[in-house]
């Protein structure tokens, strides 16, 4: 498993690889920005996290949302992975790779009827259901189509991850899940609703979290309450204990998966219920990277900025969350090391992957931005009209395009002019 962002991109002859393939090489081929995935490091995530759970009746449902390209999931899917999605739109990915539906869990706040009924039709696992009237719609929806739901309640556990705000999701102030003394009650009315069949629990209390011991206290929590229904006589398949651990963007150390795990199967010790884990970014993130070129630098009076070819079209998590991600150029080269700006093209004074960069480059140069495989393609957008980047997988010796780089007329494909403007063919001049 990959521990420290570089370590996805060594210098080999004083250039950078991923796996054994030249980073230059990929710019060559395919263009940039480039997203660049390693098989071998998304592969070593995925078993770091099955050695963690060796000798445990556990299901590891991979976050589509972190990454969500074809060829990802067809990766996850051929090692035996569940997968955890948040629309009908995830869950058509997952059937179009021959993901098993069966190992599919359904989060989200906002389930429409048609995603509800599509989700049933495939035969999931389990709905994580966030709301009462979430359940109510549930029910009506099976009930229709002359089915049972599999539910678990998303409960805030209430615990403090510890992490940014905007990815810290289990506090009583979220919008998701439903408190967890609120939860008996709903369980109850579950219960008692014919075309919903309880099966588990579930709860996710944020992202990036680096210290395991807010997971065990959560997962201990979610276990007092499988023991008060029991009591009840309502009888829990499964605790899900969520995603969320953190991978290194920087300096700061992330736990393996062992290690992240421990304190909470500790507090699971001797249970029975199976346990179904949500893990995105710690699966993708440190095994991809955005590969983008130099076009301009501009030496300003107070500052100096590398203008790339990416920008927070690309990676929004920059703009979004102030994160952090290690930028390093593809070849180094001798001559002044300067403190720069990494932005990108896009109108925004928000729009930088980088600040206060110590880098030696020139134009032209190519510079790789670490730790960019969760939540970089899946967030990006066309804003300005900028048609998303290629990405490739490298396996080996190889680099496979797995997603062309869009067309500008693909970005206009789906637009219908207005009648009386219809686009005609332009004036000859004069
Ligand atoms: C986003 C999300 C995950 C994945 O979170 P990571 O921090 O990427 O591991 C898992 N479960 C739910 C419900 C989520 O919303």
């Amino acid at each position: 498993m990959i521990t420290c962002p570089g370590e996805l991109a060594p210098h080999i002859a004083g250039e950078r690889h991923v796996e054994k393939v030249a980073l230059t090489d990929v710019a060559a081929r395919f263009g940039t920005p480039c997203y660049v995935y390693s098989r071998a490091a998304l592969t070593a995530a995925w078993q770091d996290y099955q050695q963690a759970l060796a000798g445990r009746d556990a299901l590891v449902c991979y976050a589509v949302k972190a990454n969500a390209s074809l060829a990802l999931l067809g990766l996850f899917a051929r090692l035996g992975a569940g997968f955890d999605i948040v629309s009908g739109g995830e869950l058509a990915r997952v059937l179009a790779v021959g993901g098993s539906a069966t190992r599919v869990v359904f989060s989200g706040v906002g389930k429409r009827h048609d995603e509800i009924a599509a989700a049933l039709a495939a035969g999931i696992y389990c709905f994580n259901v966030e709301s009462a009237s979430e359940l109510l719609r549930i029910d009506e929806v099976a009930r229709v189509h002359g089915m049972q739901a599999p539910v678990a309640l998303r409960v805030n556990p209430d615990v403090d991850p510890k992490t940014h705000p905007y990815i810290s999701t289990g506090l009583k102030t979220a919008k998701f899940g439903v408190a967890i003394d609120e939860a008996p009650e709903l369980y109850r009315r579950a219960a008692a609703m014919s075309s919903l069949r309880v099966r588990g629990i579930a709860c996710h209390i944020g992202s990036q979290l680096l210290d395991p011991l807010p997971a065990a206290e959560a997962a201990a929590k979610v276990a007092q309450l499988a023991d008060l229904l029991h009591g009840e006589g309502i009888i829990i398949d499964h605790l899900d204990l969520g995603g969320g651990k953190g991978i290194a963007y920087g300096e700061e150390s992330a736990p393996s998966a062992a290690d992240y795990l421990a304190p909470l199967l500790q507090a699971l010790a001797g249970r029975r219920e199976k346990l179904v884990f949500e893990p995105g970014r710690s699966l993708v993130g440190n095994a991809g990277l955005l590969l983008t070129r130099i076009e301009y630098l501009k030496h300003g009076r107070e500052r100096h900025f590398a203008i790339v070819d990416a920008a927070m079209n690309d990676l929004m998590r920059p703009a979004l969350y102030d994160a952090w991600h290690e930028i390093v150029p593809v070849r180094e080269r001798a001559g002044e090391v300067r403190s720069y700006d990494v932005v990108g093209p896009v109108c925004e004074s928000g729009d930088f992957l980088g600040q206060c960069r110590a880098l030696t480059v020139e134009e032209g140069d190519l510079l790789a931005v670490l730790s960019a495989g969760a939540y970089g393609m899946t967030m990006s957008s066309n804003y300005n009209t900028r048609p998303r980047a290629a990405e490739v997988l490298i396996d080996g010796e190889t680099a496979i395009l797995i997603r062309r780089r869009e067309t500008i007329a693909e970005l206009m494909a789906a637009e219908l002019p207005l009648p009386d403007v219809a686009p005609t063919t332009p004036c000859p001049p004069g």
